[in-house]
């Protein structure tokens, strides 16, 4: 925080910082972190803006801590130091040929006998309840798209 933005009265040193010790009660409630300034430090700094706390336990002496581990979201608009990260990775991977060359499943399996066996169940359910043959094309499946 420079000392251009600081409330009038704040003690601070040579270099402009503030001298913690020195403060009233009031001095310090005007200077909590709001979560914009919170937001904007963490993005200054490359540190993950929206981190997750996750409980970590120490399986010999039983200690529980809470950490906080990173988003790692790869969309800007929700944390912008994750994505970066995240695009800067993905950058050296395909760089570093870690793409695949072909589609892992370009064809799915053909259905064993039990599946279809069941398939037919299902499709007399279908009829009996009033609904059509097949369901919905929306609800089938479909490959998984990477996020962002
Ligand atoms: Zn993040």
């Amino acid at each position: 925080m420079s000392a251009q933005t600081l409330p009038e009265g704040v003690p601070t040193d040579s270099a402009g910082h503030v001298d913690q010790d020195s403060l009233t009660r009031a001095q310090k409630a005007l200077l909590a972190l709001s979560d914009e300034v919170a937001q904007r430090l963490a993005e200054d700094n490359g540190v993950c803006v929206r981190p997750l706390a996750m409980r970590r336990i120490d399986m010999t002496t039983g200690r529980v801590d809470v950490v906080a581990t990173p988003c790692k979201s790869t969309r800007e608009d929700q944390c912008r130091p994750c994505a970066e990260k995240a695009r800067r990775e993905r950058m050296v991977q395909a760089r570093e040929g870690w793409h695949l060359e072909v589609e892992p499943f370009d064809k799915p399996a053909d259905p064993t006998e039990h599946q279809k066996r069941l398939g037919g169940i299902h499709r007399s359910l279908r009829i009996s309840a009033g609904l059509p043959r097949r369901s919905p094309r929306r609800l089938r499946h479909r490959p998984q798209r990477w996020p962002g």
